[in-house]
């Protein structure tokens, strides 16, 4: 089959090289590592000039859209621009070993202890681990932080159930899950916030925790969370945080003061490491003193002068992940904090606030619904005019060079669009986006055929995504070319 964009593969002509490394050494291979180990046959790669292999992945790359190309207002996932400078901090400690002794790997402990303090700042809780790799790793391990300390009680048998707001991120049920837990949702009222009422009436003695964000996922932020968490605890039941977007609230406010027990955070969202495409990312999980002797080992402990891998915690739930983190990520968070200070902080969240506020009052002049149509924090929910539907508004956006929003989450809402601009775009780059949705509305109305078929411009078109989901081909394969 011809493609309109060639892999490697078929560009590969029987002994065409790029440069040839020099010849390794004679080693005993074999003895090593184990005949049985080895290679019987060489591996099955391209054979292509170096030049073909550059044009190949840069004009792969500007098929994509990305932060760096386009305005990527997806809800939820904080799309922003992190700046380079924190590149060239995580590169200097591109030749660091996670076996190397920590007495010689200092300067880099002392980054991980100080982030851990920092982070438990800014979430008000008293221990932080920085172990967990992404945020739904970070949910799994506030979870598992829940389950031992139940069980240190004597309650693990009886607590069976996690509750979750229907608004909720997937994985926050998805986690809950496969921690061991039911999972029971609670509806939101018509405000769009939690059910206070059905949520009391969901509490009793077999509730462990209760997962929840503030702001919710509606961008909104809960006003009764000091009652509502109240009537948690009350009840013995733990609270967790999901911290992933934290540039709603950072500086301002804190999980800990609330009430959270737990909480988690993406670095990779709001602490400045570029993501998609499935990581590296952080999901550090900051926990109250009654949680933390159940985190993670090692932590990073201070001893006067020196930083030391603690191992000695008995009521551990061990390790999650192998070695100490993403490093390279937590180098990053900590530039960006350091650089942006605790001012600096505060006045992100207050942009990502302001943005979204200033997006959701132009977009309903627009003629765009906003079915929660109030302060929001650094999100909002938005629906089309009536008439139109979220996915051409989505795939229509794509023609104009902007990446679409979120849609069809959360499921509480029909035809949702989840935007979340983030504090990084400049009051001419919402501007434009406002123009090109405005049109969109309107020559969509005029003209169904026209949008029903968007995008145009784009390397492909309408993907059937029943099947990209069903039977993903996540690798490609020359057999099957
Ligand atoms: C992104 C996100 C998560 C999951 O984070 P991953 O790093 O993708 O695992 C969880 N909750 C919320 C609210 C999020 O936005």
């Amino acid at each position: 089959m011809k493609r309109d964009f060639p892999t490697l593969f078929e560009r590969s002509r029987p002994g065409r090289r790029g440069t040839r490394p020099p010849r390794p050494p004679e080693v005993d291979l074999a003895g090593l590592l184990g005949a049985e180990n080895l290679r019987s046959a060489p591996p099955r790669l391209p054979e292509v000039d170096e030049l073909t292999v550059v044009r190949h992945y840069t004009n792969l790359s500007r098929r994509q859209v990305g932060v760096d190309t386009n305005f990527y207002p997806l809800g939820s996932c904080t799309m922003k621009y992190n700046p380079r400078v924190n590149e060239a901090a995580a590169a200097l400690f591109a030749e660091l070993h996670p076996y190397q002794d920590p007495e010689t790997a200092q300067g880099a402990l002392q980054i991980v202890y100080e982030l851990q303090e920092y982070l438990a700042e800014i979430t008000g809780m008293d221990a932080v681990t920085l172990q967990p790799a992404a945020g739904a790793h970070g949910e799994l391990t506030g979870m598992l932080l829940i389950r031992a300390y139940h069980e240190s009680r004597g309650e693990g048998e009886r607590r069976r159930m996690v509750l979750v707001p229907d608004s909720a991120h997937g994985s926050n049920p998805a986690t809950a899950s496969m921690a061991g837990y039911q999972v029971k949702e609670v509806p939101s009222g018509p405000d769009g916030e939690v059910d206070l009422d059905a949520l009391r009436a969901a509490l009793g003695p077999e509730v462990a925790a209760i997962m929840l964000t503030n702001p919710n996922t509606l961008g909104l932020f809960e006003r009764k969370i000091l009652e509502l968490i109240d009537a948690a605890h009350d009840q013995g039941v733990q609270l967790y945080y999901d911290g992933a977007n934290l540039n709603a609230i950072m500086g301002w406010a804190r999980p800990g003061d609330m009430g959270f027990d737990v909480v988690h955070l993406n670095l990779h969202k709001t602490f400045s490491t570029p993501h998609g495409g499935g990581g590296p990312g952080s999901g550090p999980v900051g926990a109250k003193a009654h949680l933390a002797p159940f985190l993670p080992v090692p932590t990073v402990k201070r001893e006067g002068e020196r930083y030391v891998l603690d191992f000695d915690r008995p009521q551990t739930i061990g390790r999650m992940r192998s070695f100490y983190g993403n490093f390279a990520v937590m180098v990053r968070a900590y530039a960006y904090i350091r650089m942006l200070g605790a001012e600096g902080l505060k006045r992100a969240s207050a942009m990502a606030v302001l943005n979204a506020n200033y997006l959701r009052k132009k977009l309903a002049a627009a003629g765009y619904r906003i079915p929660y149509d109030r302060l929001c924090k650094h999100e909002f929910i938005a629906q089309p005019p009536e008439g139109l539907k979220a996915l051409d508004v989505a795939k229509a956006l794509l023609d104009y060079g902007y990446h679409p929003p979120t849609v069809y989450f959360p499921l509480i809402v029909k035809e949702a669009m989840m935007i979340e601009p983030t504090e990084t775009e400049s009051k001419e780059t919402l501007d434009e986006y406002v123009e090109a949705m405005a049109e969109i509305a309107r020559r969509g109305l005029e003209d169904p055929e026209w949008i029903a078929h968007t995008p145009y411009r784009t390397p492909v078109r309408r993907l059937d995504e029943v099947a990209a989901n069903r039977k993903p081909v996540l690798r490609w394969r020359p057999e099957e070319a």
